[in-house]
């Protein structure tokens, strides 16, 4: 029995070893193609020559200097690097360790700055249902899972809850993505409306939602109708790109294909690229500036921000996302892949959406592919897939989640941005392998 207290408690997990290239090899030699980097995160595959280089040239000068006595090269180098490819207006940066802690640092660092505009009434949130922000309480209460909730929800921020929008399960016979991404987003409205816009902090919204969906954009003009609806009420837009954000959906932060700059902005996943654990929190300079004409100083902090070793790698990951070439290829290879699961699955029975942008692409189990019913929750289908797909040496990320108030299946892939053509093809067979011996 281990003495490892881990995520699934499952004492008969493989034993990951090496990693070589888009591959993660086990202690036995069996070789496993990564097609989700874990949950987004190894962009650059398991074995990147720069990204090490730099982390161990940083272990060398300095591993380690705490933020309330230094600066450092390495955070400063990061901060102006990712500042300089930001969308313009966002150029503040608040380098965290991960996904929930940057989420925490937006949450909190938005309620003070109305604090410091003297409008303390400001204290609930607006997020959507089936989404995921983290799992410490402030982003668990953001999160629109109510199975994750329900045990924490006496401890949480009041939060409201609108529709995702999910254009595969939502848009009505006859209307326009147009019209219904609209008509999602104006459900922010009538929560203001009912709420009262004046004691709402913030509006959060993953761009492309991930884990609770598997790879869903919005529709067409939701996120412009949401931007002016938060101006008009002076609401903080958050956008949660932990997962969809660097590069993943082809561009550097997602929100760039919905056209919209929101007030704060959270990466984390493919920051670090899975060689260190870092996130960041990019903002506005008015919202900075606010707290730092008030009371200077954002009350908020951890042991380990901008840890010169992670904020060395986060550089050495941006440069490459940056480097004109990467990017291309992500979308390249995005397109081919699409187009291969479109060949094998596109007329399949049991699938019922292929969707997503970039390399991050979802892909929808039903059983019945004309009502878009899913499978009956109790056959854990998205287990059975993960299972069958680690068997023929492929990591996936299957998730049940709830939709309608049923549960579905989801495989969400997100492959190494170094994926190449042949892999894509490994990819696909493998996958339908897996989903074969899956199904009932
Ligand atoms: N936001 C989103 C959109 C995520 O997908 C995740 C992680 N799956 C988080 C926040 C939390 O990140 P972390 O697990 O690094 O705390």
């Amino acid at each position: 029995m281990s003495a490892l207290f881990h995520r699934t408690c499952d004492a008969n997990l493989p034993w990951a070893e090496s990693g070589d290239g888009c591959y993660i090899i086990d202690r036995h030699g069996k070789r496993y193609l990564d097609a989700c980097g874990g949950a987004a995160i190894s962009c650059l595959g398991h074995s990147d020559e720069a990204v090490k280089t730099a982390i161990r040239d940083q272990l060398e000068k300095l591993p380690f200097a705490h933020t309330s006595f230094f600066t450092t090269e390495a955070a400063e180098t990061f901060a102006d690097l990712l500042i300089s490819k930001a969308p313009a207006g966002l150029n503040r940066v608040y380098p965290v360790s991960g996904g929930s802690e940057a989420i925490e640092a937006a949450l909190k660092l938005a309620r003070q700055y109305f604090l410091e505009r003297g409008e303390p009434q400001r204290t609930r949130l607006i997020a959507r249902h089936q989404s995921y922000h983290g799992a410490t309480l402030g982003a668990l209460s953001a999160g629109g899972n109510a199975w994750r909730r329900e045990a924490f929800a006496p401890l949480m921020i009041e939060t409201s809850h609108i529709s995702p929008c999910f254009e595969y399960r939502g848009r009505a016979e006859g209307e326009t993505p147009l019209s219904y991404g609209l008509r999602m987003a104006d459900e922010l409205e009538h929560e203001l409306q009912r709420v009262g816009p004046e004691t709402v902090i913030a509006f959060i919204a993953e761009p492309v939602v991930g884990a609770s969906l598997g790879a869903v954009p919005a529709a067409p003009g939701y996120f412009k109708r949401i931007r002016e609806i938060c101006d008009r009420h002076g609401v903080l837009l958050i956008l949660d790109e932990v997962m969809c954000g660097m590069g993943r959906t082809g561009t550097l932060f997602a929100c760039e294909q919905d056209g919209i700059v929101p007030d704060i902005v959270t990466i984390a996943k493919g920051l670090g690229a899975g060689y260190q654990p870092v996130g960041a929190m990019l903002c506005s300079a008015e919202l900075h500036d606010t707290i730092a004409a008030g009371s200077g100083f954002f009350q908020h902090g951890h042991s380990y921000l901008g840890h010169p070793m992670a904020m060395a790698a986060a550089t050495a990951v941006l440069r490459r996302l940056t480097d004109g070439e990467t990017l291309r290829h992500v979308a390249h290879m995005g397109d081919m892949l699409r187009a291969r699961l479109q060949d094998v699955f596109g007329q399949h029975p049991n699938i019922g959406d292929i969707r997503g942008r970039g390399l991050f692409i979802g892909v929808e189990l039903v059983n019945d592919r004309e009502t878009k019913t899913p499978f009956d929750p109790s056959l854990n289908l998205h287990k059975r897939v993960k299972s069958a797909a680690m068997d023929a040496g492929l990591m996936c990320y299957p998730m049940g989640g709830t939709i309608d108030g049923r549960q579905g299946d989801h495989i969400l892939l997100a492959p190494p941005f170094i994926l190449s053509a042949d892999q894509t093809g490994e990819l696909v067979d493998k996958l339908s392998q897996a989903i074969g011996a899956a199904l009932p």
